[in-house]
C-alpha cells in the first residue's frame, strides 16, 4: 500500500469513528471534548460540526491550524500535552480525540509512556476516547470499530 492509500485509509478510518460516535449519540450535549493534537485543525473543524454544543478543547505545541479551524483562545492549550493534559486528570471529560501518531515507531512509543494514563484520567467513567494511536489501559475498554474503519488505523474506547 502506497502512503498516499495508507492516509487515505487513516483519515477514512477517522471519519469513521468520529461520525459513529456522533450518530450513536455517546457524547452528552454538554459535555467536554479534548482534541489532543490540533495540527491543520482539519479534525477539530470536522468535531466542532457533529458536535456544535459542546465546548472544544484543543492542544498543541503552538498554533498551527488553518484560521477557519482555529479554536477560541480560551478553547487553547499550547505546550507539550504530555504536561498541559495533566490538568484535565479528573475533569470528567465526555470525548478524547488524540490524533498525535507520528507514524515513527521510536517517537510513537515514547507518546506511549504518557497518553493512555493521560486520557483515562481525565474521561468521566463511560467517556469515549478515539485515537490514532493504541491506548493500552486498564481503565479503557476497547469498543468494536463502525464500518468505513479499518482495525490498526484508529482505536476506540469507553471508559469502565
Ligand atoms: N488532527 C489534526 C488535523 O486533523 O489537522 C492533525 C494532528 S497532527 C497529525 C499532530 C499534531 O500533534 C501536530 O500538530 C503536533 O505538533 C502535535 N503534537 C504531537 N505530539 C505533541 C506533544 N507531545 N505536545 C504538543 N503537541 C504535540
Amino acid at each position: 500500500m502506497s502512503r498516499l492509500d495508507s492516509f487515505i485509509s487513516r483519515m477514512q478510518s477517522q471519519r469513521a469513528v468520529l461520525n459513529h460516535i456522533k450518530d450513536t449519540s455517546m457524547v452528552a450535549a454538554d459535555g467536554v471534548i479534548l482534541e489532543i493534537g490540533l495540527g491543520n485543525g482539519r479534525t477539530y473543524d470536522h468535531i466542532r460540526e457533529l458536535f456544535p454544543t459542546n465546548r472544544i478543547i484543543a492542544f498543541d505545541r503552538a498554533v498551527g491550524s488553518h484560521p477557519h479551524s482555529t479554536p477560541p483562545e480560551a478553547d487553547l492549550v499550547l505546550g507539550d500535552i504530555r504536561e498541559t493534559i495533566r490538568q484535565f486528570a479528573g475533569k470528567d471529560v465526555a470525548f478524547a480525540h488524540a490524533d498525535i501518531g507520528t507514524a515513527y515507531p521510536e517517537r510513537d512509543a515514547q507518546t506511549l509512556t504518557w497518553l493512555p494514563q493521560s486520557v483515562a484520567a481525565a474521561l468521566v467513567s463511560g467517556g469515549i476516547a478515539a485515537s490514532g494511536l493504541p491506548l493500552d489501559h486498564s481503565a479503557l475498554e476497547p469498543l468494536p470499530l463502525p464500518a468505513g474503519a479499518e482495525p490498526g488505523r484508529t482505536y476506540f474506547y469507553r471508559k469502565r
